[in-house]
């Protein structure tokens, strides 16, 4: 394994090989840009999910969560710019007629080149972005002969604005139905009921509303496996602060962030801040948090300060008052919002990128074996404990099944007497289990199991009065 795209495409075969994900409709050659999670990826990517959750609202006094509707009033999205504002530049190659987004087009080429030239190029590209400046734009392509992957050619259309929201019909009878929108994000729903969350769970500024669920966008390009996908899931939350606070809340926002990525255990070299030149249409302060993922740093995370953009917005179209009454300052006002946004599956793939390791083993003899191990953080693992009986018979499965029967309701077990140990550790070892433990023949004179530590492959003996703890101990 020597380059980091065979990494990749490591991880992506791997991810399929071992129940982790799927191409969509894969039977119909597959949905772009569109995946399933198979059976320990559903485990793994609900785990990621219930621990921001637990770290956002179980962890914070003053953060509850929310479960809106995919579906909402399609007023939603003009109030909050997504119908005028949510689109990307994209460009068409007439020849090849592949239409790319400009910024990508121009990342893919500087990154062709020298560190200082590529420093130069994306620094007029992003001024160009930031001005808008559509015309500017495609003359830095063509000054660049900046050319199509498929074509070759030079041959561009004109820059033009393209939006990513998926539309549908609600109703029965054509004529009577309503244009509305898979939501491309899930803010939105938070923002709807900032009211009634504030009032039923009496809650005071500064507090925040948190939120995981699906969202929809019509990716013009969407590749890196789950990384850009045009359906996936996110996990938000908006805190709602006292208008002139919010710099103080997006730094602490900030910080808090990066720290819930470094409990993971990840080097902090695998992290950076990336600040938004161009900001979005609602914000006055943006960053991203960016992981090296096989492929470079890529965002992970947006940390927004959106202003009171979003509330003073749906009051205007709803005609209903979004101010809250702050008993201390004895004034009415519209919050400002300081946003937390970070996409599951994008974790999903940190974690898988960061825990792959294709690992050779030396032996006693000399001779040397290998090993694909993923080193899944214990807390967030598909599976916690695998339960493996050395042999069929000789009761060592009842035994075996005891302590399954003790341990599954506690956390995640696996039960398995097929083949050798050293397969079945294997296996376990690619679905990133942390721990197994064997019962074999002592087991039943002295009640001790073997117990063997994936990352170490230590092995060691306990009593079986211990391996609950020790396994609740690794994943608390
Ligand atoms: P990008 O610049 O990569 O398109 P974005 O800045 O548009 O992302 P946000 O609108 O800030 O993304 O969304 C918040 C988070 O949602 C992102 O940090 C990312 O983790 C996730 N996300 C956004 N778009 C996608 C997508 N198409 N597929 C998977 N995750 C996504």
């Amino acid at each position: 394994m020597t380059t980091n795209e065979n990494k990749f495409q490591a991880i992506i075969s791997h991810a399929k090989e071992y129940g982790f994900v799927f191409q969509s409709s894969e039977i119909y050659d597959g949905l772009s840009a569109v995946y399933d999670y198979g059976p320990y990826g559903s485990e793994l990517k609900k785990n990621i999910r219930d621990h921001w959750w637990k770290s956002m609202t179980q962890m914070h006094e003053n953060i509850v969560g929310i479960d809106a509707a995919i579906f909402m009033h399609p007023l939603t999205w003009k109030a909050s710019g997504h119908v005028d504002n949510f689109s990307d530049p994209m460009i068409d190659n007439r020849d090849s007629n592949k239409r790319y987004r400009v910024d990508h087009l121009i990342e893919g080429y500087a990154a062709t080149l020298t560190e200082s030239q590529s420093e130069e190029i994306l620094g007029r590209m992003d001024r160009l972005l930031a001005a808008e400046d559509f015309s500017g734009l495609k003359l830095l392509i063509e000054e660049h002969k900046i050319k199509c992957g498929v074509s070759n050619t030079c041959n561009w259309t004109d820059v033009r604005q393209f939006n990513l929201m998926f539309s549908t019909q609600v109703g029965s009878i054509a004529e009577e139905s309503d244009t509305i929108y898979l939501r491309p994000e899930t803010a939105q729903g938070i923002f709807v009921n900032f009211l009634n969350v504030q009032k039923t769970a009496r809650q005071k500024i500064p507090f925040g509303i948190a939120q995981t669920g699906k969202a929809f966008r019509n990716e013009i390009v969407a590749r890196q496996f789950i990384f850009r996908m045009r359906e996936f899931e996110q996990m938000e939350m908006q805190f709602f602060v006292r208008p002139g606070t919010q710099m103080e809340w997006y730094d602490y926002w900030k910080k808090a962030r990066l720290e819930w990525h470094l409990s993971f255990g990840i080097s902090r070299d695998k992290y950076r801040y990336h600040d938004h030149v161009k900001l979005a249409h609602y914000a006055d302060a943006a960053l991203d948090i960016e992981y090296e993922f096989p492929f470079g740093f890529k965002e992970v995370e947006g940390i927004h300060s959106r202003t009171d953009f979003d509330l003073k917005n749906h009051q205007l179209l709803s005609g209903k008052k979004q101010q809250y009454f702050d008993n201390e300052l004895n004034q009415n006002y519209i919050p400002y919002v300081v946003e937390t946004s970070i996409g599951l599956d994008r974790m999903f793939l940190l974690i898988l990128s960061e825990s792959y390791e294709e690992e050779t083993l030396t032996k006693e003899d000399g001779s040397t074996d290998s090993r694909v191990v993923m080193h899944i953080p214990a807390k967030i693992a598909p599976v916690k404990l695998a339960i493996l009986p050395l042999t069929k018979k000789d009761g060592l499965p009842d035994i075996a099944r005891e302590i399954m029967d003790g341990c599954k309701s506690h956390f995640r077990c696996f039960y398995e007497e097929k083949d050798t140990i050293g397969k079945r550790y294997r296996r376990q070892d690619a679905v990133g289990t942390p721990f197994c433990i064997t019962i074999d023949y002592q087991t039943k004179e002295d009640q001790t199991v073997t117990i063997r530590h994936r990352d170490s492959m230590l092995q060691e003996r306990i009593h079986i009065d211990n391996i609950k703890s020790i396994v609740l101990d690794a994943i608390s």
